[in-house]
C-alpha cells in the first residue's frame, strides 16, 4: 500500500490565539538547520522504519506539508525538502501533493516554487471571511487577501484548494458565520474543513476561556450551543452547495476528498518528518498490527535529540482505532470487514455499543455500514470513548 508522507514546518509569522499546535515564531536562522534535520531524517527513513519494526513502502501517493506555515520557508529550502523526498521514495505520477499556506504568504516566487515542487493542492488557513474575526485571533490577512490568493493559485493551475474555517471565533454571530460560509461557497473551492473552536490549556485563548477572563477577546466567544448551531449550519449549507460532508470536519466536491487525510481515518500507513510529526506503519512482525512513533513535540527538543516515542498497536488496539477513526467518516465502518479482520469474538462488545448508540439516535446502520448520525457527530468524542471503554472491559 503506498505511503503518505507528512512533513511538519513549525514556523509562523504570528501565533494565533486559538492555536494549540507545536508551532511558533522563530528566527530565520533556525530554518536552515531545521531543513537540514528534516532532510537527514527523510534520507534515514528506511533505517528508522526497520528500527521501529515497521514495513516501509518506497511508493508514495500523497505528500502533505503542514505546520505551522510551510510557505514561511525560503523557496530553495522548500525545494530541497521535495528533492529529498523524491530521491528517497517513488512518488506516484498522480500523487496528491498538498502545502498549507497562510493567506498573504504566497509571493510570486513562492508560487513558482510550489509549482516546481509538483504541488497540486493548497490548503488555506482562512478561518473567517470577516476581517474583524480574523484580526481578533491574530490572523494577518483580510478577506480580500484570501480572494486574491485563490485567484493567483487558479491562474497558476492549482485549482484543488481547501479552505479552513473555525466555528466559534470571538465576535462570530449566526449572520457573520453565514457570511463566511457564503463567501467560501462563492470561491468555488472544492474542499472545505470546518473545525469547532477547541478550548484547552494548549492555546492562549483556550486558557483565558477556562479562566473566565477577557483577554484575547475571550468574552466575545459564542457559547457552546451557538458553536454547535454554526457547525450544523455549515453541514447543511455546504451540502446544499454540492460540497458533501465525508468526515466530521471535512467537506468536498466529488473526487476532491483529501487522499492524504483519508489515510489517517482508514489506518493506511504514513511517515511523518519534523516536530511532532507522527508516523504509522504496519508491523513487520505478525503478532502486532502496527507501530506508531513520533519525535519530540517542541522544536528545541526535536533539534537536540533523535529519540522517537514508539507505541506498538496490538490487534485489539487496532480494532479500537478502526472504530474511532473510521466512525469519523460519513460512510462509517463496514462491520463485515472488521469481523473478517478481527474475528466475531473480538467485535462482540463493539456490536453491543453500536446497538446502544443506534437506540439513542447517535448512530445508524446503512446496509453493511454503521455510521454516526448528525447528533452523533456533535457528540462524537463521547461515542469514541465508549468504543474504547466497551472494548477494554474485556481485556
Ligand atoms: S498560522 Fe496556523 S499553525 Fe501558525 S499559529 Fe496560526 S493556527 Fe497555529
Amino acid at each position: 500500500m503506498p505511503l503518505g508522507i507528512y512533513i511538519s514546518v513549525p514556523f509562523c509569522r504570528t501565533k494565533c490565539s486559538y492555536c494549540n499546535f507545536a508551532s511558533d515564531l522563530f528566527s530565520r536562522a533556525v530554518f536552515e538547520r531545521y531543513v537540514d534535520r528534516v532532510c537527514a531524517d527523510i534520507e534515514n527513513a528506511p533505517q528508522v522504519a526497520a528500527e521501529m519494526g515497521g514495513q516501509m513502502e518506497r511508493a508514495v501517493d500523497s505528500i502533505y506539508l503542514g505546520g505551522g506555515t510551510p510557505t514561511m520557508l525560503e523557496a530553495v529550502q522548500l525545494e530541497r525538502i521535495f528533492a529529498t523526498v523524491r530521491s528517497g521514495f517513488d512518488l506516484n505520477p498522480d500523487a496528491e501533493v498538498t502545502v498549507e499556506c497562510a493567506p498573504g504568504t504566497l509571493t510570486g516566487a513562492m508560487l513558482e516554487s510550489l509549482l516546481r515542487c509538483g504541488v497540486n493542492r493548497v490548503s488555506l488557513g482562512v478561518q473567517s471571511f470577516v476581517d474583524q474575526e480574523a484580526a481578533a485571533v491574530g490572523r494577518l490577512h483580510k478577506r480580500t487577501t484570501v480572494l486574491e490568493d485563490i485567484a493567483r493559485l487558479r491562474a497558476a493551475g492549482i485549482a484543488n484548494i481547501n479552505i479552513d474555517l473555525i466555528a466559534g471565533l470571538p465576535h462570530q454571530t449566526a449572520e457573520s458565520w453565514e457570511f463566511s460560509l457564503a463567501e467560501t461557497i462563492a470561491t468555488g473551492a472544492p474542499h472545505v474543513s470546518v473545525y469547532m473552536l477547541e478550548v484547552d490549556e494548549d492555546s492562549r485563548l483556550g486558557r483565558e476561556l477556562l479562566a473566565g477572563g477577557t483577554r484575547y477577546h475571550a468574552h466575545f466567544v459564542p457559547d457552546e450551543e451557538a458553536i454547535a448551531d454554526f457547525y450544523l449550519a455549515a453541514c447543511e449549507r455546504l451540502s446544499t452547495a454540492g460540497i458533501s460532508q465525508y468526515e466530521i470536519s471535512n467537506f468536498a466536491r466529488g473526487g476532491f476528498e483529501s487522499r492524504h487525510n483519508l489515510k489517517y481515518w482508514t489506518r493506511s500507513p504514513y511517515f511523518g518528518f519534523g516536530v511532532d510529526a507522527h508516523s504509522m506503519l504496519f508491523s513487520a512482525t505478525p503478532d502486532i498490527d502496527g507501530v506508531r512513533f513520533a519525535p519530540a513535540d517542541s522544536l528545541e527538543q526535536f533539534m537536540s535529540t533523535a529519540v522517537l516515542q514508539r507505541t506498538e498497536v496490538s490487534r485489539r488496539a487496532a480494532l479500537e482505532e478502526s472504530f474511532f477513526l473510521g466512525l469519523r467518516l460519513t460512510q462509517g465502518v463496514r462491520m463485515q470487514e472488521l469481523t473478517t479482520k478481527f474475528g466475531e469474538a473480538a467485535i462482540g462488545n463493539a456490536r453491543a455499543a453500536v446497538a446502544e448508540f443506534v437506540n439513542d439516535g447517535l448512530m445508524q446502520e446503512r446496509g453493511d455500514f454503521v455510521c454516526l448520525t448528525t447528533r452523533g457527530r456533535l457528540l462524537s468524542n463521547e461515542v469514541f470513548e465508549r468504543f474504547i471503554v466497551a472494548d477494554e472491559i474485556t481485556r
